[in-house]
């Protein structure tokens, strides 16, 4: 009884307007500001993907009034000359945030770039001095994406002092950072990983079940806990329409077909969202859930940054 009164009942938490809403804090935040905050994106080399994500935050830093600046640099590229760009920049006054877009080519040491950024300008949050800060609970700029789903969290109002967070994934960018966040948020966490023995035990005990694995689909009814809140920050490109049906109820299935026929590909999270929705009371959706947020978080942490460095 319970369980039917519970399928298919998910609330779906759209990141649109969460996004939207910290866009327009940030941007009445800037308003009030003496200067305008400036953020430099620096991208190595022609991955298709890191183009259309560095065109995302320069169009988005225009909309908010943050001044940006795009340097695109060669595929060869030498360590040596970003370590002389990351240099300049954190020299120069007139920038706040310094992103170098990930991955970048193989001759480069991703590490060795990122410890070079001046902390208070690492608005990525992946300077060790950040996410040293972080573990310790103190002030840090902190990691965009999972920063944006506990904006999603707090403003769609889930609770989340005293619930048991189960987190997959284990990576810098995200479930790490996603479980000192969590546990600043007086959440008791649970960080699973690809030896992670009987998953779904774990996972199916969660409150808040935030995958972050990179595998299309993965996480199924079995893992989520009836009622639970499920975030989803995957982001696969299928192609395959046979596993899209298995995916899909009929909702969405039609428009995930065509997506398919026009792009090749349609984008899919790490949660199986069919299994998803029959279980969760609350569902992150893949597009139109935490993607979006990341942008968001990151003028937040341009305009952090700014205030912090510049009140000095
Ligand atoms: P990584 O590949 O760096 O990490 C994946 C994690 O998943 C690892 O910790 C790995 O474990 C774990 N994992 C892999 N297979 C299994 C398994 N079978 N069972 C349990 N755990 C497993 O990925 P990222 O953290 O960078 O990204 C994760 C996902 O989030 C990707 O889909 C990515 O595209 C997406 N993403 C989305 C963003 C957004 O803006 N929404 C931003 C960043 C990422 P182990 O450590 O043992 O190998």
């Amino acid at each position: 009884m319970i369980a039917e009164t519970i399928k298919n009942s998910a609330r779906i938490l759209s990141g649109a307007s969460i996004a939207e809403a910290i866009k327009r804090e940030v941007a009445g935040e800037i308003k009030t500001l003496s200067y305008r905050p400036g953020l430099t994106v620096v991208r190595v080399g022609e991955d298709e993907a890191s183009a259309v994500y560095v065109g995302s935050k320069i169009k988005t830093s225009a909309e908010l009034g943050i001044r940006s600046e795009h340097r695109h640099l060669p595929a060869d590229t030498s360590q040596k000359e970003l370590l002389r760009i990351v240099d300049e920049l954190n020299e120069r006054d007139d920038f706040d945030g310094i992103l170098v877009q990930l991955p970048l080519p193989k001759q480069i040491d991703e590490s060795r770039i990122l410890e070079r950024i001046n902390p208070e300008k690492d608005v990525d949050g992946f300077h060790p001095a950040n996410v040293g800060r972080l573990s310790q609970g103190a002030a840090a700029l902190a990691p965009c994406t999972p920063a944006g789903v506990i904006e999603i969290l707090k403003r769609s109002d889930i609770e989340i002092a005293g619930a048991h967070a189960v987190i997959v994934g284990r990576s810098n960018i995200v479930g790490k950072p996603m479980a000192m966040l969590l546990l600043r948020e007086n959440a008791t966490v649970t960080i699973c990983h690809s030896r992670t023995v009987n998953l779904a035990r774990i996972t199916s005990q969660a409150d808040i079940l935030v995958a972050a694995i990179g595998r299309a689909g993965f996480v199924r009814g079995e893992h989520i806990k009836a009622g639970a809140t499920v975030v989803d920050v995957g982001i696969n490109n299928v192609s395959d329409a046979d596993y899209v049906r298995e995916l899909f109820d009929e909702t969405e299935l039609e428009k995930r077909l065509t997506t398919i026929e026009k792009r090749g590909f349609t984008l899919v999270g790490d949660v199986n969202p069919k299994e998803a929705k029959a279980k969760a009371a609350n569902f992150t959706p893949v597009p139109g859930g935490v993607g979006l947020l990341t942008v968001a978080m990151l003028m937040k942490n341009t305009v952090d940054a700014a205030k912090l460095r510049r009140q000095k």
